[in-house]
């Protein structure tokens, strides 16, 4: 993992979006019911610009 270059760390998980595993994620929406697992839906930074995706901490 490269965290050298940006100086942010490389968050590494799960993206809802393109249903695959990749770098710089980061979560879009939280499902306050719980109604059953994957309640949280994240995404990597292309199908964030692809989809106009705002993280959810990004929000106001
Ligand atoms: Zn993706």
């Amino acid at each position: 993992m490269d965290t050298a270059s940006s100086g942010e760390p490389v968050v590494y998980g799960y993206c809802t979006w393109h249903c695959g595993y990749s770098a710089d994620i980061r979560v879009i929406n939280v499902d306050e019911q719980g109604s059953g697992p994957g309640g949280v839906q994240s995404a990597c930074l292309p199908c964030r610009e692809k989809y106009d995706l705002i993280p959810y901490s990004e929000r106001p």
